[in-house]
């Protein structure tokens, strides 16, 4: 069995940052926020469950899912927002587990915005957060996005809090320096992953 590391993190806490030096040193990396794009795709099964449940107004004209109404329809309405799950959470977690189950690297990653959130955390073998002051989230998203502080905050806050995802993680990384300071902790995680995943 492939050894599984849970990657998370609040918004502009350096989720992508950590990814992306990971696959440089030749681990895979699963997405799930790509993978949910992807099962909502045009063409896919749960599009059309998700039409058949909340009717055409779901849909572009070009048939594509309109996440801006759909959203808005969540937000306003929790069973709505529970109705969409039911449909896409279990798509989701099959196209997940097939992609890590296909990985060939010494270990493979999960990284998810919301891996306790959804429950994703159990399809790991251990959880690594990337974590940061809310000042330096809003900072680094902001800059990345353009976005302004207060769609920022209200992210931040829809997103379960530091403290509660700092006692779920086995592993906590403070991302509070500069980049060549995350990967230096980074790199000493990685050592232990790899000596772990050869005794798994
Ligand atoms: P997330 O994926 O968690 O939302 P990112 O990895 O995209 O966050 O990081 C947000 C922004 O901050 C990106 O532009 C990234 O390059 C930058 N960043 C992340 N960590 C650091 C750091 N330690 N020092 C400087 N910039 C950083």
């Amino acid at each position: 069995m492939t050894f599984i590391l849970g990657l998370t993190g609040g918004i502009g806490s350096g989720k992508s940052a950590a990814s992306q030096w990971f696959e440089n040193q030749g681990i895979q990396v699963v997405d799930a926020d790509i993978v949910a794009r992807e099962v909502v795709e045009k063409g896919q099964p749960a599009l059309t469950q998700i039409r058949n449940t909340f009717g055409d107004w779901v849909l572009l004209e070009n048939g594509e899912l309109n996440r801006s109404a759909l959203r808005e329809q969540i937000f306003k309405d929790p069973s709505a927002r529970k109705q969409l799950e039911d449909i896409t959470h279990p798509t989701i977690r099959t196209s997940i587990v097939a992609q890590l189950n296909a990985s060939t690297s010494p270990y493979v990653i999960l990284v998810s915005p919301l891996l306790f959130e959804t429950n994703q955390h159990e399809l790991t073998n251990r959880t690594l957060l990337i974590d940061a002051s809310e000042e330096l989230q809003i900072h680094r998203a902001s800059k990345r996005d353009g976005q302004n502080i207060e769609q920022i905050q209200k992210i931040i806050l829809a997103q379960m809090s530091r403290s509660k995802k700092q006692a779920l993680a086995n592993d906590t990384l403070l991302n509070d320096g500069h980049l060549d300071h995350l990967y230096e902790q980074l790199k000493a995680l990685h050592l232990k992953y790899l000596a772990q995943s050869e005794l798994s």
